[in-house]
């Protein structure tokens, strides 16, 4: 898919509106617009890249970055302690539907393992 197609591209340029926790130059978080648990938010970098698999050495610096906006949301969200998942699915077996690479982070329930 091209990224002017690309719903979360058009999330990140404001087209379609979310509700966004928080944005950086590089990242934005927001509310997932159907929460699997009581807090359930998406990180999301701001440059399109499908999946891991596009995923090039010189863009993997986003990933370390990603995780550092997590801890800091996760204190935010008053989970960090009790604990929560980080979570990218990745193709059609990993269940993405959404082609722009994003990290569910969950939280607020005790979860499952497996995930199913
Ligand atoms: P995936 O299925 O690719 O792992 O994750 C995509 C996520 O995006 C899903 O959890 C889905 O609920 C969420 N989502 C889909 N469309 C929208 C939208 O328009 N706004 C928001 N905030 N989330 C969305
Ligand atoms: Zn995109």
């Amino acid at each position: 898919m091209e990224k002017e197609e690309c719903l979360f591209c058009k999330i990140i340029k404001k087209e379609i509106p979310s509700e966004m926790l928080y944005e950086d130059d590089k990242v934005i978080v927001i509310k997932d617009i159907s929460p699997q648990a009581p807090i359930h938010v998406i990180i999301i970098p701001k440059q399109h890249i499908a999946d891991l698999n596009c995923l090039k050495q010189d863009e993997s610096p986003i990933i370390g970055h990603i995780y550092m906006v997590a801890k800091k949301i996760v204190q935010t969200l008053g989970i960090a302690e009790n604990g929560y998942r980080i979570v990218s699915n990745c193709g059609e077996q990993g269940g993405q539907t959404v082609q722009h690479i994003h990290f569910h982070l969950l939280g607020g329930r005790m979860l499952k393992w497996p995930p199913g």
